[in-house]
C-alpha cells in the first residue's frame, strides 16, 4: 500500500480527538510531501539536525513535532519554528525551553517524558522525580512554554499486558499531575504514547497523539 492510503486507513481507525503524528524519520523528502499533499500536516523527527533541514526544504505550514531526546543545547534551533517538543526529560530542559520561547517571542507547547519502560535506554522521568522537581511556582515563572501533557515509550514487546500496564502507568500519572500540579490549567490535555506496533492499544488506554512511523511510511533501514 502507498503512503496515502496507509494515512487514509489509520486515519479512519483513529478517534476525532487523536492526533496523528506521521514520523518521517530517515525518509526522503518526497515521501513527507506525499503525505502532506494529501492535507497531512503533523510530522515528528527524533534528531535536530534532521529536523532543521527537513523544516528549511518542505513546506512552511507543517506542525514539526520533535520526538526524541533533546539536548537543551538544541533548542535554540528549534525555538522559532517547532510545534510540539514530546521529549522533556529534566528541569534544565524545561528551564532552557523558557529562555528560547522567550527570546523568539514565542509559547512553546512541550510534553513531559515519563520512564514507562523496562529497558534501561528510554529517556524520562519517574513518577517521583516528577513531582518533586515540578511545582506549581515553578510552572508559574515559565511564561514562554507550555507543558501540555506527557509522553512515554512502551517496552519493546510482545506482551500487550506488560504494554497495557505500562500505558496505564502513564495514564495514571497523567491524570495524578493533571489534579494537582497543573489543576486548573486546561490545556493540560495531552497524552502521547503509542506507535505502529501498539496504537490500537493506547487508543484504548487514553492515548490522544499517537506518533507512527512505519506503518505510514514502511519500514526503516538504518
Ligand atoms: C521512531 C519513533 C516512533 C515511531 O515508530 P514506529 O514504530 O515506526 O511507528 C514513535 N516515537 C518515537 C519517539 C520514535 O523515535
Amino acid at each position: 500500500m502507498g503512503i496515502v492510503e496507509n494515512l487514509t486507513e489509520l486515519k479512519k481507525q483513529l478517534p476525532g480527538h487523536v492526533t496523528l503524528v506521521a514520523v518521517s524519520k530517515t525518509k526522503p523528502d518526497e515521501m513527507i510531501l506525499e503525505a502532506y499533499h494529501a492535507g497531512h500536516r503533523d510530522f515528528g523527527e527524533n534528531k535536530v539536525q534532521d529536523l532543521l533541514a527537513k523544516q528549511e526544504r518542505l513546506p512552511g505550514d507543517i506542525r514539526w513535532h520533535m520526538i526524541g531526546h533533546l539536548q537543551s543545547n538544541k533548542v535554540k534551533y528549534l525555538a522559532p519554528f517547532v510545534h510540539m517538543i514530546h521529549g522533556v526529560d529534566s528541569l534544565k530542559l524545561l528551564n532552557t525551553i523558557q529562555r528560547e520561547g522567550e527570546k523568539h517571542n514565542r509559547i512553546l507547547d512541550c510534553l513531559i517524558q515519563f520512564h514507562i519502560a523496562m529497558e534501561e535506554t528510554k529517556f524520562g522521568f519517574s513518577r517521583d522525580e516528577a513531582v518533586n522537581l515540578i511545582h506549581p511556582e515553578t510552572l508559574a515563572e515559565l511564561h514562554h512554554l507550555r507543558v501540555r501533557g506527557v509522553m512515554g515509550m512502551a517496552t519493546y514487546t510482545e506482551n500487550s499486558d506488560q504494554i497495557r500496564e505500562e500505558f496505564r502507568f502513564l495514564k495514571r500519572i497523567f491524570e495524578e499531575l493533571k489534579a494537582s500540579v497543573f489543576a486548573g490549567r486546561e490545556y493540560f490535555d495531552q497524552l502521547s504514547f503509542g506507535m505502529s506496533g501498539d496504537y490500537q492499544l493506547a487508543v484504548d488506554e487514553g492515548s490522544t497523539m499517537v506518533r507512527i512511523g512505519s506503518l505510514i511510511f514502511g519500514p526503516r533501514n538504518y
